[in-house]
């Protein structure tokens, strides 16, 4: 797919077109078109450090989404995407090198045209890694919390004066 189609899927999922979409329509592109297709199930697992707009275009273009469990979020505050494959075993992590992107009297389109446009080479340090994804996603029975009894994931529920409580209740009732 070109690059003009990732992104216009990417803003149908997002909402918008914007430099943070482009970055993982950029990111997309590249795992796309080295040994990985879009993820109908947990076969491509994503890692990322951050939950901006980038995110999206990943979820949308790559199928490493929250709801199936393959992507997987870590707060860092920092630009890094890592890609485990559970069929080819190979992994790869792309960081951002520099966070700007043409010149400052470049428009807005402009800027996000080059964007579109650049190398992922120029835009993204990019490194295999050693094969270690996060496991797949587990299914766990639900149990009725002992306070509000919502049904809640039973490796959730905390002990407090021999009742398990869901976290909120345990928030509440444990200060
Ligand atoms: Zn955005
Ligand atoms: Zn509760």
């Amino acid at each position: 797919m070109e690059v003009k189609e990732l992104m216009e899927k990417a803003v149908k999922f997002h909402g918008h077109s914007c430099p943070g979409l482009a970055i993982g329509v950029l990111i997309s592109k590249y795992i796309l078109e080295n040994g990985n297709d879009f993820s109908i199930d947990e076969e491509l697992v994503a890692v990322v450090e951050n939950d901006n707009c980038s995110v999206d275009a990943i979820q949308a273009l790559l199928g490493t989404t929250f709801g199936k469990g393959n992507l997987k979020y870590l707060d860092h505050g920092k630009n890094n995407y890592s890609f485990y494959n559970r069929t080819n075993k190979k992994a790869v992590k792309l960081s951002i090198k520099a966070l700007s992107f043409g010149d400052r009297d470049m428009s807005r389109e402009e800027r996000l045209e080059k964007l579109l446009k650049a190398h992922p080479e120029d835009i993204f340090k990019i490194e295999k890694i050693s094969f270690k994804p996060p496991n797949e996603a587990e299914i766990h029975q639900s149990l009725a919390c002992d306070n509000c009894g919502e049904l809640t994931m039973s490796t959730r529920l905390m002990e407090f004066e021999n009742k398990k409580l869901c976290v909120p209740c345990y928030e509440k009732l444990s200060k």
